[in-house]
């Protein structure tokens, strides 16, 4: 078989729930955030195997990934969409009880005009200028929604992963102007946002990243692996290239592997002659060009060549993936393919895989 194969910790994730939600007072409830498809590791998995750590609330970008995440839980735990409710959405938003977290005054008219009673969020601009209504707007709906009984009044912050940056407490004191004494669950912090500490929990958090084992959290455990299987090795002379656009030029005689899987599972040629794959912890380096589907790897000083290298594991996790390719995590994790051999590990099957 000569696709790659891509594992995903569930029980790593519901750990990492479970310390995240310790992280904050009891009284403060911790959702879940399962966007883009739980950050590209599969939210069907992912959300029952949160659920069942203990998560009552999720939350998804739009409401057509909304619709996946309810299949997945039936009815009972809140799905809430952070785009809102947008033209269009409004018999999914029905049907499938999701919580939309209206942006704007157009947002929040098409919601109550078109599904009264149904429950509904809000969602405020304290300075990152992206969603959600600002100050002036927010004072001049403020009575009427509140009228309405909404579950949560939500901002988010820009700078959550840089604890000293400025704008986390600008933030923070702009919430508590837009929303002190309103009497509604209110919620601010993401990862980032929970290690800034209590002052930014509220009656709510929403951790992403931090489920699926990336930076700012340095301790979540970590939750994925990707192993790629070694298709050749072949013998190249002093002199001789290797792949597209001669990318690379061996000085020496070296032994390279070929391994399955490319840029269109999602490694970007950003890892050409700068990632490494790793024997257990022998590195091995990427020379030349990823391609499509293959990349070629220096096995020069293995003395056995083994059935996979890894590009995700214990070595090398995804921030330190995303710091060759000059991203963050997050982008590694959603942009992981759809070839790729998913096997979900829990406890039961750890170990076999
Ligand atoms: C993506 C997102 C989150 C989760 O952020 P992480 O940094 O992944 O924890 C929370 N709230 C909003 C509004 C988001 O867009």
């Amino acid at each position: 078989m000569a696709t790659a194969t891509l594992t995903i910790d569930l029980d790593a994730i519901a750990a990492n729930w479970r310390a995240l939600d310790r992280m904050s007072d009891p009284t403060t409830q911790t959702a879940a955030v399962v966007k883009a498809d739980a950050y590209g590791l599969g939210a069907k998995r992912v959300v029952r195997a949160l659920a069942e750590a203990g998560a009552r609330r999720f939350f998804v970008a739009v409401a057509e990934e909304g619709a996946a995440v309810r299949q997945a839980l039936g009815p009972g735990p809140q799905i809430c969409v952070l785009s809102g409710h947008m033209a269009g959405d409004t018999e999914m938003v029905h049907d499938l009880d999701l919580t939309p977290m209206l942006n704007s005054v157009e947002q929040i008219t098409r919601h109550l005009e078109s599904l009264p009673g149904h429950p509904f969020g809000i969602q405020l601009d304290t300075g990152m200028n992206r969603l959600g209504l600002e100050a002036p707007e927010w004072e001049a709906v403020a009575a009427l929604v509140l009228e309405q009984g909404p579950e949560l009044v939500m901002s988010h912050l820009a700078c959550a992963d840089e604890p000293d940056h400025p704008l986390n407490a600008a933030q923070l004191a702009e919430f508590h102007a837009m929303t002190d004494g309103i009497g509604v669950p209110r919620s601010l912090a993401a990862t980032g946002g929970i290690l800034l500490g209590a002052d930014y929990h509220f009656e709510l958090t929403r951790p992403g990243v931090g489920l699926y084992g990336g930076r700012p959290w340095e301790s979540a455990q970590p939750v994925v692996a990707l192993a790629l299987p070694v298709i050749q090795i072949r013998e190249v002379a002093a002199g001789e290239i290797v792949g597209y656009s001669c990318g690379y030029t061996a000085e020496e005689p070296r032994l390279i592997a070929t391994v399955a899987a490319g840029y269109a599972d999602g490694l970007t040629r950003r890892y050409s002659n700068a990632a490494t794959l790793w024997d257990g912890a022998v590195p091995c380096p990427v020379v030349g060009r990823v391609s499509m589907d293959l990349i070629t790897v220096d096995v020069s000083h293995l003395r056995d060549i083994p059935r996979t290298l890894d590009l995700l594991g214990p070595m090398q996790g995804v921030d330190d993936l995303a710091d060759i390719a000059g991203t963050i995590g997050y982008e590694v994790l959603t942009s992981l393919g759809h070839r790729y051999t998913r096997r979900y590990a829990t406890t039961a099957t750890r170990g076999q895989v």
